[in-house]
């Protein structure tokens, strides 16, 4: 669960935070309070030792002057404020108002404070905690005549330093507190939405493609939902249009199968007398041969599965080829008493396409043309050429698209209602194939249609370039 690694990370963040005040901060703040404090402290020492400590030496004043001086300073600074001899003997020994005379500090050597003003420690074991030890020297003719000391316990330090860790704490808790409201809106704008797809995203590849995702956002996570909303109405027509194809495809063979099982099986059995089984036998005959187009037909159009990759180019004359594709069909023009008008431009138009593939296109259109045309009735077949096109149409004068249909012509296996009565052999495939074709070619094929009156269609081509 996302929601739970990133509390999981939250909490970890402040555990971080608070581990890092309590070390890391607690230790540099001390060490920061330990040399402003020493320093201010030095600067106090240097004033002390020039301006009293020094009147002592040269005899202008006595301790007891300095001591009551002394007192009202070291109440001041919460210190205490010693001036020692440099063998360790205590002259002043401040707030406390007794000179101690006999005191003296055990092993006191200056030089163990090295190049430092300041010391932390015992001060020679005079302390029995740690203190903070700051020195200035009194000078006079500069020789140093005794030390001027002042001594704060580190504890007090300590304790100023926890008042300032209280503070950091309390930012961390504030911090902590807004991160959490943070966590709480990330949550609600990226882990519910994410849920939310993800149940979606399970309901799509168990193949309900019916939930849509809920989710308006103007994000990354908007975009993802809108997208995986598009692709689910996408798969569930494309596995529409499969169940309408393979119930389509079974249908369409079904029936000439019907129909050639019950002709064999009634010639088996002698319910059709042998005089008459010739006919059957044509009508069976005449079913596999439709069985066998409707293979073909699927096999072609499968074959266009990857796009543009099957074609041979190459240059030709478009005018021959339709003359030639028109002659094929002779045979049945005469039987059905059609004629052709062809209206090509000029003696020759030369095209780059794949030429096997639009005789195939021409000879599907003008099949239609003829098997949709009334007896007696002409096809039109016109070239005209227009900015590196040649315009293809093949008009008749038939029975015409109804509206209704007219979109649907391109899809496998549909036949108009008009044309299931006058054609039973029709597959419903061939303009499906032609419109596969001429995309391949990055072309554009349309119909011009009336029911009733005819049907047009036109196709283009580009026009050859160059020798
Ligand atoms: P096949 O071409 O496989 O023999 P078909 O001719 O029925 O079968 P298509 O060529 O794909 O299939 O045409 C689909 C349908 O479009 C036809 O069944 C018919 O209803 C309609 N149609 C096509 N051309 C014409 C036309 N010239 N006039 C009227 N209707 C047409
Ligand atoms: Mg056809």
């Amino acid at each position: 669960m996302l929601y739970v690694k990133l509390l999981a990370g939250y909490v970890l963040f402040g555990i971080l935070s608070f581990l890092t005040i309590a070390t890391f901060t607690s230790r540099f703040t001390l060490n920061y309070i330990k040399k402003d404090t020493a320093s201010s402290l030095y600067r106090e020492a240097k004033l002390l030792a020039s301006n009293f400590a020094a009147n002592y030496y040269q005899g202008a004043m006595t301790l007891e002057d300095i001591s009551s001086h002394f007192y009202a300073i070291s109440i001041y600074l919460d210190a205490d404020i010693w001036v020692v001899n440099p063998n360790g003997k205590i002259l002043i020994h401040s707030p406390s108002d007794t000179v101690p005379s006999s005191a003296i500090v055990e092993e006191f050597d200056i030089t163990a404070f090295g190049t430092s003003y300041y010391q932390v420690g015992s001060f020679f074991g005079t302390f029995p905690e740690d203190t903070l030890t700051v020195f200035s020297p009194i000078s006079i003719n500069y020789k140093a005549q005794g030390y001027l000391l002042i001594h704060k316990p580190v504890n007090e330090l300590v304790s100023l330093k926890d008042g300032f860790l209280n503070i950091s704490y309390m930012t961390l808790a504030v911090i902590f507190l807004c991160a959490f409201v943070v966590l709480g809106l990330f949550i609600y704008s990226i882990c519910l939405p994410l849920r939310k797809i993800t149940q979606a995203a399970k309901d799509y590849s168990s193949g309900n493609f019916e939930t849509q995702i809920n989710i308006h956002t103007n994000d990354e996570i908007g975009y993802l939902a809108a997208s995986l909303n598009y692709m689910a109405t996408e798969l569930s027509t494309l596995e529409e249009d499969q169940r309408k194809f393979i119930a389509n495809v079974s249908h369409d063979f079904r029936s000439p199968l019907t129909s050639i099982k019950g002709y064999v099986e009634a010639i088996m059995d002698g319910t059709i007398p042998y005089e008459m089984q010739d006919k059957y036998l044509n009508i069976i005959l005449h079913e596999t041969e439709r069985l066998n187009k409707l293979t073909e037909g699927m096999l072609e159009l499968n074959k266009y599965g990857v796009k543009g990759t099957m074609l041979d180019i190459s240059k030709f004359d478009i005018n021959h080829t339709i003359k030639m594709v028109a002659q094929s069909f002779e045979g049945t023009c005469k039987e059905k008493r059609v004629s052709f008008e062809l209206i090509l431009t000029g003696q020759t138009s030369f095209v780059s396409a794949d030429m096997s593939k639009i005789q195939q296109v021409l000879y599907n259109l003008i099949d239609n043309a003829i098997k949709f045309s009334h007896t007696g009735s002409t096809i039109t077949i016109e070239t005209t050429e227009k900015n590196d096109k040649v315009f293809i149409s093949v008009k008749d004068t038939g029975i015409g698209i109804p509206k209704d249909s007219i979109k649907k012509i391109w899809e496998r296996f549909y036949k108009t209602d008009l044309s299931r009565g006058k054609d039973k052999k029709g597959t419903g495939l061939g303009l499906a194939i032609v419109k596969e074709i001429v995309s391949a070619h990055n072309e554009n094929i349309n119909v011009i249609s009336t029911e009733g009156v005819g049907t047009e269609f036109i196709f283009t081509l580009p026009l050859y370039h160059g020798e």
